[in-house]
């Protein structure tokens, strides 16, 4: 066992005892992906069982954290001008405690702690139950570092706590890692390899969080469809929490399309209460891009899977995320993509350009040679192509109803509410007096590229 291993453990033991964030104040902000949030609520757990008092500004607390994203450069770079900020603020409380968490701190390491001289806290996704040992070593004058990747860690027997959010949905992890390996992604560096969770822990949160009365979870992973805990696959695992309550609405992502099987299609049928709507990122619509992304399927197999989903499941919402210039992509292979949007025609994607990531199978065997305005004249594209499909796809949406689920008041204004149908998508209508958490009947009389805009009809 090495050292580190065994100062932590023993500092754990001892932290254990007194309660190490006694009356501290605590500001914890989060970047990227909903594994983050998800992680976040993990960590809110940790610090308020240490007696950490949640800190509303950084200015007012004694320990500040960022959950950060390493999945493009931009995304480490807006943590870096953050630490700015919080550099000035440590210069005014020298006691004050900085730290980085999450994808960032993973990739990255002891060389963070080099580079940035006002943080003092590394700690990587699989090691927040150390988060309190690691912070009574910066109290003693040390770094806190620890950014071990574990094979079990899943933190089950951890109450994530939602202290935001809207009260009516809400994120249940239910694995962690990927063992996939996309050549341009670093989450299988930063997250590690895969490990599901207990499905009874799964089941005990979902129900826990009805009975607290959220209308909706999001069963999160990098790849949710390669679940497997005994003989549990995600199809049963998915059954398993949609009979919780047929009022617990069912979401989940990220799916990836090897392991998208006509058995979780025909459980998603099976439960009215299991959204209908598939997050199936494809990434490229060329079959030689997709082999030197190390993406395990190729176009036709892809559109087989839209065709089932479309067969098995008809209305299903589906979205996607598409890489834009990806090492030696030609304007033809670029064309491809563009042919695969219509074929599919999804409801809602991510799209980005591609981003080089130190130390991934990319960044080590291909060039980064797509010019950068080439890359953005093609993303653009991408993105004109989809408002068009998701536009239409709105406009077939006009004078149908929808059931909706209530969440909260519109961004927009306060006399209106807006919620979501099994397909994913946002809906706004005249609040009405409808309560956050209830079910709506809403008739669809006007839509914009993003938004369908109706009148609940009943409810
Ligand atoms: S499936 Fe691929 S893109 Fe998704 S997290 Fe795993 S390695 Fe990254």
């Amino acid at each position: 066992m090495n050292k580190q291993i065994a100062d932590i453990e023993e500092i754990i033991s001892s932290a254990g005892k007194s309660k190490t964030g006694a009356n501290l104040k605590f500001f914890l902000e989060t970047y990227g992906c909903q594994m983050n949030f998800s992680d976040s609520e993990l960590v809110t757990s940790i610090l308020l069982d240490q007696g950490y008092i949640p800190s509303a500004t950084p200015s007012d607390a004694d320990l500040i954290l960022t959950n950060t994203c390493a999945i493009r450069e931009n995304a480490e770079e807006k943590v870096r001008k953050r630490l700015y900020e919080f550099r000035k603020l440590k210069l005014r409380k020298p006691e004050l405690v900085v730290g980085i968490l999450g994808c960032m701190a993973e990739r990255l390491k002891e060389k963070l702690v080099e580079e940035e001289d006002c943080i003092d806290l590394v700690v990587g996704p699989d090691a927040y139950r150390t988060l309190p040992a690691c912070i009574a070593e910066v109290r003693e004058g040390r770094k806190g570092v620890n950014v071990i990747l574990s094979k079990e860690e899943t933190y089950s027997d951890i109450q994530p706590v939602r202290l935001g959010g809207n009260g009516v949905t809400a994120l249940i992890s239910i694995m962690r890692g990927c063992d996939n390996m996309c050549s341009f992604c670093v989450v299988p560096f930063t997250r590690g390899r895969e490990r599901s969770r207990n499905p009874d822990t799964i089941v005990n949160e979902a129900r826990n969080l009805f009975s607290m009365g959220y209308r909706e979870v999001t069963l999160l992973g990098q790849n949710v469809n390669s679940y497997q805990w005994n003989d549990t696959s995600f199809a049963k695992l998915l059954e398993r929490v949609a009979m919780v309550s047929p009022l617990l609405r069912i979401r989940f992502s990220t799916s990836n399309p090897q392991d998208m099987t006509d058995e979780v299609l025909y459980t998603i049928k099976k439960y009215h209460n299991i959204c209908k709507y598939i997050h199936l990122p494809v990434q490229s619509g060329s079959d030689r891009v997709l082999q030197i992304m190390n993406r395990s399927y190729n176009r036709s197999f892809y559109l087989e899977r839209i065709k089932a989903i479309r067969e098995i499941i008809p209305g299903c919402g589906i979205s996607t995320d598409i890489i834009a210039g990806f090492c030696s992509e030609t304007e033809e292979e670029h064309a491809e993509t563009l042919t695969l949007m219509q074929e599919a025609g999804y409801n809602f994607a991510y799209m980005f350009k591609y981003s080089e990531r130190p130390g991934t199978l990319a960044a080590r065997k291909y060039k980064d040679d797509i010019p950068e305005e080439v890359k953005s004249r093609r993303l653009s594209e991408i993105i004109e192509l989809h408002r068009q499909i998701s536009h239409q796809s709105n406009i077939n949406d006009l004078n149908t109803v929808h059931e909706v689920l209530v969440e909260g008041r519109s961004r927009k204004s306060s006399q209106y509410m807006f919620g979501r149908n099994t397909q994913n998508k946002v809906i706004v209508f005249p609040a009405d007096g409808h309560k956050q958490g209830t079910y709506v009947q809403v008739l669809v009389k006007k839509c914009t590229t993003a938004t369908l805009i109706g009148e609940v009809i009943n409810g």
